[in-house]
């Protein structure tokens, strides 16, 4: 009958259900055991000048290496992470790991964490930064937060008070993704960054469609009369390298440059190579 069939799909549903929530349940498991077990790792992106074409720094993006999942990327993760509290530890652990790499690298070399909500409303935050550049001795000014839109629309007065007590210590903050929240504006006069990064959705399309670049080009000047840096997040192709340049833009991150890596080629300081398009293995002449 219909009403069996009916139930028939609820007990479905249900049953399927129970499979994403048992799987979310073991996800959380393993992850409240991942430190322990040592899976996590940081590999670490560089940011490159525009100007120089030389390495300014790196951003650490943290991999899961699961035992039986294989890794896992922050996307599948962060957001347990964030939802059962795991990821203040978690976090804690990403800024003490990302401070000591850095210890290898040329001093003139920036290293860049991403923070989350629950980690900017947590009271350890603080006092882990201030021990962990203490314990490093890395100056503060090369340590760089990133935190997105979400941080300020919730708890914006506490936690605007936290990135101030941050920024106090010497260490920069920047503002991630920017242009996929809701207001954005309204965020750039909340807090002064020292730097926007411009998200990929932007910067995809910066060579083909007049609207994207239009919008690249006023948060850079935005951010120039802000007094902000500029990074643009996910440049993949050097048309966008050549596009940004002449808007001005200062730094630039993504493939073209360098995926996120083992820490092995962050003592690598010659400027990036100049990038030229291939067919085969035949070069195409590179215009003047
Ligand atoms: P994000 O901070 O905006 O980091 C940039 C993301 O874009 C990284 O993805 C990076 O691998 C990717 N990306 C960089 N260049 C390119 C490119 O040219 N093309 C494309 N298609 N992608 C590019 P990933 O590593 O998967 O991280 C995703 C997000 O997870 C990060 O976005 C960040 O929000 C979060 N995340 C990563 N590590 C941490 C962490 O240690 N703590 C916290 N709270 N969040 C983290
Ligand atoms: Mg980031
Ligand atoms: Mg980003
Ligand atoms: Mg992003």
């Amino acid at each position: 009958s219909a009403k069996g069939a009916g139930r028939n799909r609820v007990a479905i549903f249900e049953m399927e259900m129970d499979v994403v929530a048992e799987e979310r349940r073991n996800l959380e498991l393993d992850l409240r055991a991942s430190l322990a077990e040592q899976e996590m790792r940081l590999h670490y992106q560089p940011l490159v000048d525009l100007k120089t074409l030389r390495k300014t720094g790196f951003e650490a993006l943290l991999r899961w290496e699961h035992p039986q999942r294989g890794v896992v990327m922050p996307n599948e993760f962060i957001s347990v992470a964030e939802e059962t509290g795991l990821i203040v530890q978690l976090g804690e652990w990403v800024v003490r790991q990302a401070l000591e790499d850095a210890t290898q690298w040329d001093e003139s070399l920036s290293v860049a964490v991403n923070l989350s909500p629950s980690q900017m409303r947590s009271t350890s935050l603080v006092p882990t930064i201030v021990n962990a550049l203490a314990q490093t001795g890395i100056a503060p000014e090369r340590l760089e937060l990133e935190i997105t839109e979400s941080i300020l629309m919730q708890d914006s007065d506490v936690n605007i008070r936290t990135l101030h007590s941050l920024r106090d210590l010497g260490v920069r903050i920047s503002l991630d993704d920017f242009g996929t929240g809701y207001s954005s504006l309204n965020y750039l006069r909340s807090f002064p960054f020292d730097k926007i990064k411009i998200d990929r959705c932007f910067v995809d399309e910066i060579d083909s469609r007049d609207d994207c670049k239009a919008i690249i080009k006023s948060v850079i000047s935005l951010a120039r009369n802000l007094g902000m840096k500029t990074t643009a997040e996910g440049v993949e192709r050097q048309e966008q390298v050549d596009a940004l340049r002449i808007l001005g833009c200062d730094q630039v991150q993504g493939y073209l440059y360098g995926k996120a890596e083992a820490m092995d080629n962050c003592t690598d300081l010659r400027p990036v190579e100049k990038w030229v398009p291939r067919v085969g293995s035949a070069s195409l002449p590179v215009a003047a």
